[in-house]
């Protein structure tokens, strides 16, 4: 097993997570198996109580780990199911050795950060990296490890301790180092500054790290004399120090680190046996060349607009943003998406502040399609309601995902049922109308937690339904779950008599997965996250279908057999109906 552990220096937020990521997605494309370990030196167990306010989006994993974001960076780039166990935090290496001393594993010696913490970050680090993550089981050769925060940090000083040791553990030709620092250039005299990287670098050193690879951020790209001055002041060879300036996506970061010889250093420096010959084939990072390429050659825009409650930081919505940006590449669309406060949509907000109600129906009203993410508690559901309402009504695409799920039947059961007061148990415990109610899910004879987290089985009913049909008419699919109320299934027929249809449910028939609306072209919600599964080369399909749907190309992709036209990523001028039109002429001819 070889080791890169990656640092940061400077500032956090830099883009540390995407350039691990990226170091994984070019080995694996030179087809090497790979792994990664997210290290946070926080005291929290895991992200699952962690406001989306402070770390953004808690990211669910399929054995049901919450976990940090960065998580969902690993898994897409590298298409690849990590366990709970791929991020340790400070909190769970001490909840681990207490529990031994409790048990009195240690002896009766003293239990302290050094030996006893330490090793027990080192075992973990072993132990998790020979755990397959990928359908084949095959067990991967390379680790990327991901240590959160900056170096310095009091919080992260055990794990840089832990590694000091590592080093000669493993051996230094199955580990090394890559630290990821900052080049700010001051707008007043445009000049890359060298000097915070330069101390970094020389803490990092201080602790007994030596880096193998310098990775410099920046703005604007870095001229070879800068990356001398660095390669003169941190002690290390101009081609370890590798740049990366502000891109116009993150799939070109793979690529710009490839062009600077990072495999070839890496294949020295790990002692790498490489599947292919030092001559890459053609096809070599084809993949993400032509993903950034489109990327950057897309005419048209779709304006999608995401009706939320911590609009504030984008990050709380990082894998829905990346699931709408995958499907909106391809179908050959920019993403246009623009985050609507749903509490502004509320009569409440008319009377404090006309201006934002109004400019927030503006935006809504301006959409192509709408997304209702998921959420917990009560501000803002008013506002979601609306929306949905608003899109049921008017015909616009809609995706509700989890609360999204709920409020939309909160909606139907008020306005189409005329069960006035309807509501979720977790909104109003006084409701007359329960149509949304507390379901604990058990496992066998004991009680779970008080959440459904994880992956489960849905499966689709005997209909005609869009989504089943966008996901390649299967019998069943499994996707990520994190709520703990569901659809009431004593009203089931209820909504269905009056055209909301529940197209999927849990094996039991109990839990209502999925619902779509009767007469509409897509007003669709699930109660599962389909976020979590989205990968850039394969959109997760009930997103493909908003999409689609919000440019009015939803019809002729199904009716396609759900396939795109070739055209799409040239050519996205037509309608829907222009396009079936144009393509069935063609069939004719031929
Ligand atoms: N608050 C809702 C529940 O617990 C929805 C959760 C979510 O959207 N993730 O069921």
């Amino acid at each position: 097993m070889k080791y890169i552990l990656v640092t940061g220096g400077v500032i956090s937020g830099i883009g540390k997570g995407v350039i691990s990521s990226s170091f994984g997605t070019i080995l694996k494309e030179c087809g090497i198996p790979m792994t990664s370990i997210k290290i946070d030196p926080y005291i929290n167990i895991d992200a699952g109580t962690f406001s989306p306010y402070e770390h953004g989006e808690v990211f669910v994993l399929d054995d049901g780990g919450e976990v940090d974001l960065d998580l969902g960076n690993y898994e897409r780039f590298l298409d690849i199911t990590l366990h709970r166990d791929n991020n340790i935090t400070t909190g769970k290496v001490y909840q681990h050795v207490i529990t031994k001393e409790r048990r009195g594993d240690y002896l009766g010696k003293t239990v302290q950060v050094v030996p006893h913490i330490t090793d027990c970050i080192q075992e973990w680090v072993e132990r998790v990296a020979q755990i397959p993550v990928t359908e084949d089981n095959n067990p991967p050769e390379v680790c990327v490890i991901e240590l959160g925060g900056t170096i310095g940090d009091i919080e992260g000083m055990p794990f840089v301790e832990a590694f000091r040791q590592f080093q000669f553990r493993v051996k230094k030709e199955n580990f090394c180092v890559a630290h990821v620092s900052l080049v700010p250039q001051p707008r007043s005299t445009g000049e890359p500054k060298t000097k915070p990287t330069q101390a970094s670098v020389r803490e990092l050193r201080g602790l007994g790290l030596s880096p193998d690879l310098i990775v410099c951020r920046s703005e604007q790209p870095i001229g070879p004399s800068v990356k001398d001055k660095i390669s003169n002041f941190c002690h290390v060879a101009p081609e370890q120090v590798i740049t990366i300036h502000d891109l116009s996506s993150i799939y070109r970061v793979p690529l710009l680190m490839e062009s600077q010889g990072v495999i070839e250093f890496l294949i020295t420096r790990l002692q790498l046996n490489l599947p292919i010959g030092p001559e890459r084939p053609r096809s070599f990072m084809r993949k993400w060349r032509d993903l950034a390429d489109n990327f950057d050659h897309l005419r048209k825009s779709v304006n999608i607009a995401l009706v939320g409650k911590y609009t504030k930081l984008e990050d709380a919505y990082a894998s829905v943003t990346k699931a709408l940006q995958h499907a909106s590449l391809e179908v050959g669309y920019k993403l246009n998406l623009r985050y609507i406060e749903a509490a502004n949509l509320e009569t409440a907000t008319l009377q404090e502040n006309p201006v934002l109600y109004h400019e927030a129906w503006q935006q809504l009203c301006k959409s192509d399609g709408v997304i209702v993410p998921g959420g917990f508690g009560k501000r803002g559901i008013e506002g979601k309601i609306s929306a949905c309402k608003w899109c049921r009504v008017n015909g616009k695409p809609m995706l509700g995902i989890c609360l999204g799920l709920q409020v939309a039947v909160i909606e139907f059961a008020r306005n189409v049922l005329a069960w006035e007061g309807a509501n979720s148990t977790e909104i109003d415990p006084e409701t007359t109308h329960q149509v949304i109610i507390d379901m604990p899910e058990y496992n066998g004879s004991e009680k779970g937690g008080t959440m459904r987290l994880g992956k489960r089985s849905t499966k689709f009913k005997e209909c005609t339904s869009v989504v089943k049909a966008l996901y390649g008419n299967v019998e069943a699919v499994e996707e990520r779950h994190r709520h703990r109320y569901e659809v009431n299934p004593a009203f089931v027929n209820d909504f269905e008599a009056a055209g909301l249809k529940f197209v999927g449910q849990d094996d039991s028939g109990q839990r209502m997965e999925i619902i779509e609306l009767d007469g509409h072209d897509y007003y669709v919600a699930t109660q599962y996250h389909p976020e979590y599964l989205s990968r850039p080369m394969k959109p997760s399909a009930p997103f493909l279908g908003l999409i689609l749907a919000s440019v009015g190309k939803l019809k002729s992709y199904l009716a396609r057999g759900c396939r795109l036209s070739p055209r799409n990523l040239s050519d996205n001028d037509l309608s829907d109906e222009e396009d079936f039109v144009k393509n069935s002429k063609i069939k004719q001819v031929k």
